[in-house]
């Protein structure tokens, strides 16, 4: 990797250092404000502990929710760090502004090997807009700046970029992994390099599509997105999810395909239903036979077999996007099968995607990938080619 990280920092460049660590602590809470899924904090605790071991002062920020730049009650950070708390089995400092007086006399008790969390950062609009004065704010509580938050890496925010202007800035060891896997793995892959992409949209994915058209032998499509090709080879497709505006586009990438030589592959069958919800009846139909009055929701068990041999003979296969409306049990067989058999594949496997990372644990798969990564918008941006500016703001090696 070209940017520095942690490991770039001698124990004495650590010891009695105050180090501000831009972390991912964006975890869901339940109504009771109950951590109900703490990877993401889980995730970070190898960064936490080596800065901790090495006498540094440690203080984390981090964003949670949606507060939109005002405070909200129920997005503040203090179950997030009774669930450090038990996680590192020490006292978590929480101070409830993330600039200010407050804080600066929290951080001047600090004691070496102390932990000190910041409020939700996204309580103040200043965050989102970038704005320097604030990350000035924040850089003035430390001596070094670690970034260890590949989830909000495709942004510029004050806490995930700007703050970078004005302190030393060091990758964290999750920033660190993410990169290596993505970069190294997709770049230079074991072949055949297999791509599996679903999900609802076409325009959401296209960057990718096109990015990862060029590096795959074989892309599988499935999910809402599928509809859009079908209709682009001139098929009728009920009501399922259609990008009328997209078709245009799914017509130039099969000819990119073809041109490539990449092998393109499209769902055989579909489960279809007069909805989406539970307890509708369901049929599973040819994919050119969608009746009018119906919509694609799984993918068929036909499907589920095609694909499943082309995994099985993948070397590294990197997936995003669940293939068919998952979150309703009517219709999350397709989705799931195929994530056991990439779990049993044999290949280097990397999964990216909020919703492709839960349907991997509704399979219970999670433990048998190589890399789940832990950025959703940020590792499409990555793999697409784009420049993400929490990296590029990290010192060069
Ligand atoms: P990710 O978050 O992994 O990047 P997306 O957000 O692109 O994935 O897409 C996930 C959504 O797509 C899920 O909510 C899923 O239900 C939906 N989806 C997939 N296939 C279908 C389908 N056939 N019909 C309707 N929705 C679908
Ligand atoms: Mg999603």
């Amino acid at each position: 990797m070209n940017k520095k990280t942690i490991k770039d920092l001698s124990k004495e460049e650590l010891q009695g250092k105050r180090v501000l660590v831009r972390v991912d602590f964006n975890v869901p809470l339940n109504e009771k404000g109950e951590v109900t899924d703490n990877t993401r904090i889980v995730s970070s605790l190898p960064t936490i502990k080596y800065l901790l071991e090495n006498g540094a002062k440690v203080i984390l920020v981090s964003h949670l929710g949606r507060p939109k730049g005002k405070v909200k009650e129920e997005l503040r950070m203090d179950p997030v760090a009774r669930e450090l708390e038990k996680l590192l089995g020490k006292k978590v400092h929480k101070v409830n502004q993330c600039i200010g007086e407050e804080v600066e006399k929290a951080v001047t008790e600090l004691k070496e090997g102390e932990v000190l969390l910041l409020e939700n950062v996204r309580f103040y609009p200043e965050e989102e807009a970038g704005d320097e004065e604030f990350a000035r704010q924040l850089a003035k509580l430390a001596d070094i700046y670690v970034n260890d938050a590949f989830g909000t890496a495709h942004r510029a925010h004050a806490s995930t970029a700007v703050v970078a202007k004005f302190l030393p800035a060091y990758a964290g060891f999750l920033m660190e992994k993410e990169l290596q896997v993505l970069g190294e793995k997709l770049n230079n892959p074991d072949r055949p390099f297999l791509a599996i992409l679903g999900g609802a949209k076409v325009s959401s994915k296209i960057g990718v599509i096109r990015k990862l058209l060029e590096k795959v032998d074989i892309l599988l499509i499935g999910g809402g997105m599928s509809y859009t090709f079908i209709k682009a080879m001139g098929y009728e497709v009920g009501t399922s999810l259609l990008e009328e505006s997209m078709i245009e586009e799914a017509r130039k990438i099969m000819d990119k395909a073809k041109e490539l030589k990449v092998t393109f592959e499209l769902p055989e069958d579909f489960v279809v239903a007069p909805e989406g919800k539970e307890g509708v009846p369901t049929q599973v139909v040819k994919w050119n036979q969608i009746p009018p009055d119906m919509g694609g929701f799984d993918i068929g068990p036909e499907t589920v077999e095609k694909f499943g041999r082309f995994i099985a003979g993948a070397k590294t296969i990197f997936w995003n996007g669940p293939l068919g409306l998952f979150e309703v049990d009517a219709f999350a067989k397709g989705t799931i099968e195929i994530a056991k058999k990439v779990a049993a594949s044999g290949a280097v496997t990397i999964v990216g995607g909020g919703d492709t990372i839960a349907a991997i644990k509704k399979a219970g798969v999670e433990d048998k990938i190589t890399h789940i990564s832990t950025g959703g918008g940020a590792s499409l941006e990555f793999v697409e080619g784009k420049k993400l500016p929490g990296v590029e703001a990290l010192l060069d090696k």
